[in-house]
């Protein structure tokens, strides 16, 4: 049976396993030797060589939910991120960006690229013409991120990878909030993903990884860099990792699911002042989203009405805990203007929708009703 014909909680749990040859156990064993032999063999295994056995298998639950053929883990989002752009752009390189991103994206970038004269611009906007517009005679790559935090819009996927093929320039995404349950942006054109595996990969709150999904041919390219940088993942969180991904397409179902209901009542709510979700209709970008996704994702943002302190309701709440990350099993909140955005001006922040009002949602597997009846009794509680 091919692999890439088995359904999405089939790939989940069975590919990638390792084999228990010596004891037949039900799951993979893990290998935490940091020393194999050399002699006779056809792989020198060594862990900063991303190739122990739990790395190399579990790359290939990866590569198939990706609709790739190689993937490589990471010991965090970050670690893929980095090791990716580094691959593919050297001294005199220009990288076109776009300019809502996640931040440890724009820091790595704005921080570490002129010290390696690596030229970059950020897009003034997420349509394709913003990004044809930022393109110079030595654009190597074009990375994009959608849906992107906190105001979900979307890119073009398909648009964007066509644009960089027309002018022979690789294309890259942060696929993070969609996972490969909601989007599978290679189908689309495009060609590397990168994951923040902290994030629904992991799912549990409990893991920092990350992962890049490609061809054999830039994966060898990434791992060529990976292997000096040095940040391959330990393989007790890998092993941790690939139990956690068994379950992927079942969280990330449910999570999709809760979101589209909560957001359509976040949007009725007389207390709410606005909605951010792909799923719904009134999203500028809803039918883009439609064309692209599988599903609309789990994370959304809104905005309480003016008067009602978003501070002061993250702290009434009682099941949604208030949290810098996202994409666990529980329901987490948070306020972009203190986290992600806070180094921006009140002004800045202002012109591009972040205000003080806005709360990110990433929402869980819990119950909505339950969900629904926290939201309420906070925002009573304020009075
Ligand atoms: C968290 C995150 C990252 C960075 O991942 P780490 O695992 O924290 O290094 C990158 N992109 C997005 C969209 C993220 O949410």
């Amino acid at each position: 049976m091919s692999k890439k014909e088995l359904g999405l909680n089939t790939i989940c749990t069975h590919v990638g396993e390792v084999k228990d040859e010596q004891f037949k156990g039900a799951v993979s064993p893990m290998y935490l030797s940091s020393s194999y032999e050399f002699l006779d063999v056809d792989v020198v295994r060594y862990p900063r060589y991303f190739n122990t056995p739990n790395q190399a298998h579990l790359t290939q639950k990866i590569a198939v939910l990706e609709h790739t053929e190689a993937a490589l883990i990471f010991a965090s989002g970050m670690a893929a991120i980095s090791t990716m752009f580094l691959a593919f752009l050297k001294q005199g390189d220009h990288l076109v960006v776009q300019n809502t991103l996640y931040g440890g994206t724009v820091n790595f970038i704005k921080e570490e690229f002129p010290k390696y004269g690596i030229e970059y611009t950020f897009t003034n906007g997420y349509s394709v013409d913003d990004f044809k517009k930022a393109i110079q005679k030595n654009t190597k790559l074009i990375h994009i991120e959608t849906p992107s935090n906190p105001l979900m819009t979307i890119t073009d996927i398909k648009a964007i990878a066509k644009l960089g093929k027309s002018k022979g320039i690789l294309t890259s995404i942060d696929n993070t909030f969609a996972s490969p349950v909601n989007q599978k942006p290679m189908d689309l054109g495009i060609d590397m993903v990168m994951h923040s595996a902290t994030k629904y990969f992991g799912g549990h709150s409990d893991i920092c990884a990350g992962a890049v999904a490609s061809s054999e041919e830039h994966i060898k390219r990434i791992f060529n860099v990976g292997k000096n940088l040095g940040g391959n993942l330990s393989d007790m969180t890998v092993w941790m990792l690939e139990r956690s991904m068994k379950t992927l397409g079942l969280r990330v179902k449910a999570q999709t699911k809760n979101a589209m209901k909560l957001a359509k009542w976040l949007d009725k709510h007389p207390k709410v002042a606005k909605v951010y979700y792909p799923g719904l209709n009134s999203h500028p970008e809803h039918q883009l989203a439609k064309s692209q996704m599988i599903g609309y994702g789990a994370m959304l943002s809104f905005e309480l009405i003016a008067g009602l302190d978003s501070i002061q309701f993250q702290k009434q709440l009682k099941l949604i805990k208030s949290s810098m990350s996202l994409a666990g099993v529980e329901s987490t909140m948070l306020s972009p203007y203190l986290t992600s955005h806070s180094l921006l001006t009140q002004e800045e922040r202002d012109s591009i929708g972040i205000t003080d009002q806005l709360i990110r949602f990433s929402v869980g597997i819990e119950n909505t009703k339950d969900l629904k009846k926290d939201i309420n009794q906070a925002i009573e509680a304020l009075g």
